[in-house]
């Protein structure tokens, strides 16, 4: 398989290229030349496999004879093995034909392990197989961060070093990061902001040249299209599980800087039958805006309850714009160059488009801690914050109750017990049995000066031979 960049003036890559890559060479992202396509009959023979076999279905035209067959089988097998639940994405029922996805039973519980386990075997298998080292440099407000650290806590060719804002992630969050001691995992608590931390991570990858001789940076942000890919599977997975391709499903995503629900979109096109996609955003609404009004403009960042779904823009959009655009990246390249005065407008044709695959639905902090106490009352299931906005956003956008509506479950409650004691639980939600010493074990991180010639000081002193 060939990927193309979104902006359509950086080199075309295989696959293995563009897992090292992240952001193409022209500022675009990478997307797959042609989309693999199955057919009702293809899909349907899948209704009894297990997640990992399914995953081996749906990843391997991605990959198209890079790894082959037996390899990739091992890193789906070792990627999915850290989860808890034997279903690795089991289904839960929490109304009339309305479904939570808990992709939060992975070492982080948050569904962003699904992506990184997976992204850190494949790294692992590719540089040992091309005899290379990397440096994973990331900046994370909270869950990426840990989730990137378990998936290359074991890698022997990777050295990984995550910058959070220092006292200002939770201490969950923190613990989850900084209580890894493997002696290639390096935690740096700047003395700044998450866009500090942003900034710094840029201008390293923008100039490598403090880097050692031969290593070079790779990116594990959600623009890494391998993380894109692999969260492909579990709308497939839970599809089949609710009777697909025989009657059609709608999901409703959490979402934040797009790159889940624009998995599912992918689902959709590779011939999964969907109903609705719903966008549900809470207070940094930017997509609703834009779906419902043609607003695509930046607005200051507000802080809620559910600070993974924080961000003003969102990276991946910009993927789906290539495809509303007809593929022309030279188009693509003008609306971002647009984008830069801070606001964006889409034709009429591109719109009514964009409003034909998806739904959107905008969640305040008042309406979040309403529903995780509605579902609680109904049912005794404790959401999370970001959980519960797309659980309330299936509600209010969904057009057939005859379709199951499947809600993801991107975190576990115990990650935000703030929110669950606003909504009226009277004690924070227990850590799952493998964390509950979280808080006794030892932590390890380096706080560091907002100054990039410290962390990147820091940074070479720390990459071992
Ligand atoms: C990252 C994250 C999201 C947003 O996902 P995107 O792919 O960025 O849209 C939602 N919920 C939780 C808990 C997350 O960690």
């Amino acid at each position: 398989m060939k990927y193309i960049s979104t902006r359509g003036q950086a080199p075309v890559l295989n696959f293995e290229d563009v897992v090292l890559t992240g952001l193409a060479a022209d500022g675009g992202l990478y997307v797959p030349e042609t989309l693999p396509h199955f057919s009702r009959e293809e899909i349907a023979a899948w209704a009894g496999l297990s997640y990992e076999e399914l995953a081996l279905q749906v990843i391997t035209p991605f990959v198209d004879g890079e790894v082959p067959e037996r390899d990739l089988k091992d890193i789906i097998a070792a990627s999915y093995r850290s989860f808890r639940h034997r279903a690795v994405a089991p289904l839960v029922q929490t109304g009339h034909n309305e479904w939570v996805l808990e992709l939060f039973q992975g070492p982080t519980l948050a569904f962003k392990d699904f992506a990184l386990q997976f992204l850190g075997h494949l790294l692992d298998y590719t540089l040992k197989k091309r005899n290379q080292k990397v440096v994973v440099m990331g900046a994370t407000s909270g869950d990426t961060g840990s989730a990137a650290i378990e998936g290359c806590r074991r890698c022997d060719n990777i050295d990984i070093f995550i910058l959070h804002p220092h006292n200002r992630v939770s201490d969950v969050q923190r613990r989850q990061m900084t209580t890894v001691l493997e002696d290639n995992v390096h935690n740096i608590a700047l003395q700044g902001n998450f866009d500090d931390c942003q900034n710094m991570v840029k201008a390293s990858f923008g100039d490598q040249s403090f880097l050692p001789e031969g290593r070079q940076l790779v990116a594990v942000n959600s623009i890494n299209w391998a993380r894109i890919m692999a969260q492909i599977v579990y709308y497939f997975y839970a599809a089949l599980a609710l009777g697909a391709p025989h009657r059609p499903v709608s999901f409703s995503v959490p979402t934040g800087n797009f790159g889940d629900i624009f998995a599912g979109y992918l689902a959709k096109q590779m011939g999964l039958p969907v109903q609705q996609l719903i966008i549900a955003t809470n207070a940094n609404d930017i997509l609703h805006r834009c779906i419902s009004a043609n607003d695509h403009s930046k607005k200051a960042l507000v802080h809620s309850l559910a600070p993974s779904m924080d961000i003003m823009v969102s990276s991946n959009f910009e993927r789906l714009l290539f495809d509303l655009h007809g593929r022309d990246g030279a188009a693509i390249a003008h609306l971002m160059e647009d984008f830069k005065s801070g606001a964006m407008h889409l034709s009429e044709a591109v719109l009514a488009e964009a409003r034909q695959l998806f739904s959107s639905y905008r969640i305040d902090d008042a309406g979040t801690v309403a529903v995780i106490a509605d579902v609680f009352a109904g049912t005794e299931y404790l959401l999370d914050p970001h959980t519960a906005i797309g659980v309330e956003a299936a509600r209010r956008t969904r057009r057939d109750s005859a379709v199951p509506v499947i809600c993801l479950a991107t975190a576990h409650p115990a990650k935000f017990p703030e929110a669950v004691r606003k909504a009226g639980q009277t004690r924070d939600p227990a850590l799952p049995r493998h964390m509950a010493d979280l808080f006794e074990r030892e932590e390890r991180y380096q706080v560091l000066p907002d100054q990039l010639s410290e962390v990147q000081r820091f940074i070479a002193a720390n990459i071992r031979a």
